[in-house]
């Protein structure tokens, strides 16, 4: 007892002449470096006559030595010893200090007879193995928490059984295994499912993964790549719209044609026959509620000339014709034709005016027109009735009447933002009457273009006169004794 006090009173002393004395007189800091100086323990040497290593002469200047040795020698065994009590338990104790290592955990000393082990170079106490380390759950050896990886199902896993046994998900930046991955249909990506169904579709045709906020088509509750869309679907939804229009033929005269077929069924492989023959490019098929088994076949814009030279559209009747489907027949359907109001006039102003024209001179030849369609009355009050009841006076009045009223079914149809719809035709599988109808529809075109006067002096046979340039027209006036 006597001789650790002597020690301790010596420390003090020695911290006290080093601090007072050697370290003003030599120029000192308290670095390490500096107290390996060997000027220093030769003034330690002759003031105390004793030689102190470097070491011990740093314990002595930065040990804690206010702890009792029964103290830290308890708690090396317990709760650890702390750097710097141990620092002055070893100038105490010398060679008497019991054996310790230094818990990378808990960073405090204990003695090598406390439960520890060793990882990756650093020793632990047992409570830190505890508190720090986890089990893999393949191989079942421990690894260090920073070296965990932790997979979406809440197993741990060391870096060796997750190379092996996780996949990553781009994604969340998650890892998983296999069974809570989502592969597309060749093997390359995956995802994890819980990012699969919270941000992707997977395409009905090509099995490839469709971000949300990717462009991509639903149908039917099934969803469809761009790529594999327009090949996939062949029958669309009533309100689809093409990605975009193709403009076939050259001008700013366009016909869009909606032929609607009944009767033959509304099946996909009848649907991807006609597409098949009149090419994708330039039509698409719908389904259309009005109809009993059938589809409406719609148009991408083309010229007249275009419709009629580079359209089969008298292969694809008569195939229609071959498949059973009728037209005229059916009572249900109609042939639709969209003139581009662009085909009116480059302003609004031109194009309302021309428009008028078109008006005015359906409500003039309303009887004619009615004939030339082949509608019924009933069928046309249903599906197409007329705006007026009397013959207006000025083809601007018919305007303004025919913008006040919002129903579609109308013969002349100005609901769409960029075409008029004539809407007044029954359909047809006949190529003749098909054609003249497009004829008739393209002459609006030519009307349009006629003075105020000139259309409100306009006869039928003027009209009859404007159309001879097309031979189906001219021929179908005819048949139909117009
Ligand atoms: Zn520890
Ligand atoms: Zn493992
Ligand atoms: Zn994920
Ligand atoms: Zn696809």
């Amino acid at each position: 007892m006597n001789e650790m006090m002597e020690k301790r009173k010596r420390v003090l002393e020695v911290r006290r002449y080093y601090n007072t004395v050697i370290k003003p007189s030599l120029g000192l800091d308290d670095a390490h470096t500096d107290i390996e100086d060997p000027r220093v323990a030769e003034m330690i040497m002759d003031r105390f006559g004793v030689e102190i290593p470097p070491d011990t002469l740093h314990n002595m200047l930065i040990g804690d030595f206010t702890i009792s040795i029964e103290r830290a020698l308890e708690d090396l065994k317990t709760s650890g010893l702390l750097h710097l009590q141990y620092r002055a338990l070893k100038v105490l104790l010398e060679d008497e200090t019991p054996e310790v290592f230094f818990c990378a955990g808990c960073g405090v000393y204990f003695s090598t007879e406390v439960e520890h082990s060793e990882y990756d170079g650093h020793t632990f106490c047992s409570e830190c193995m505890e508190t720090e380390f986890s089990t893999c759950s393949e191989c079942g050896e421990l690894f260090h928490n920073s070296d965990i990886i932790v997979a979406q199902n809440g197993e741990n896993y060391c870096p060796e059984c997750a190379e092996q046994f996780l996949y990553y998900c781009n994604e969340c930046g998650e890892y998983t295994t296999e069974d809570d991955m989502v592969w597309d249909e060749n093997g390359y990506h995956h995802i994890c499912s819980s990012c699969f169904g919270a941000y992707y579709y997977r395409c009905e045709e090509c099995g490839s993964f469709i971000h949300y906020n990717d462009d991509y088509y639903e149908e039917d509750g099934y969803y469809y790549c761009e790529n594999c869309y327009e090949d996939a679907v062949v029958i669309h939804g009533y309100n689809y719209q093409p990605a975009h229009l193709n403009f076939h033929g050259d001008g700013n005269r366009f016909l869009g044609v909606e032929l609607e077929v009944d009767d033959g069924g509304e099946c996909t492989y009848n649907a991807r026959e006609i597409i098949d023959l009149i090419g994708s490019h330039h039509a698409y098929i719908k389904h259309d509620g009005s109809l009993n088994d059938g589809f409406e076949i719609v148009s991408h814009p083309a010229t007249l000339d275009y419709h009629m030279r580079e359209i089969d559209w008298e292969g694809v009747l008569q195939e229609l014709k071959h498949l059973d489907y009728v037209s005229h027949d059916a009572g249900t359907c109609g042939l639709h034709v969209h003139l581009n109001r662009g085909g009116f006039g480059d302003t609004e102003e031109e194009q309302d005016l021309g428009i008028a024209k078109v008006l005015y001179f359906f409500e003039r030849h309303w009887s004619k027109i009615v004939k030339f369609s082949r509608r019924t009355r009933s069928q046309l009050d249903e599906w197409a009735a007329r705006y007026l009841d009397d013959e207006p006076s000025h083809p601007e009045d018919v305007l303004e009447y025919a913008k006040d009223d919002a129903s579609r079914y109308r013969c002349v149809n100005l609901c769409n933002h960029s075409t008029v719809e004539l809407r007044v035709f029954r359909g047809t599988l006949v190529y003749e009457t098909f054609m003249a109808t497009l004829q008739f529809a393209d002459l609006m075109y030519d009307i349009a273009e006629l003075s105020l006067e000139e259309v409100m002096d306009l006869t039928w046979d003027s009209f009859k006169e404007m159309g001879s340039k097309y031979k189906e027209f001219t021929s179908y006036m005819e048949r139909r004794g117009l």
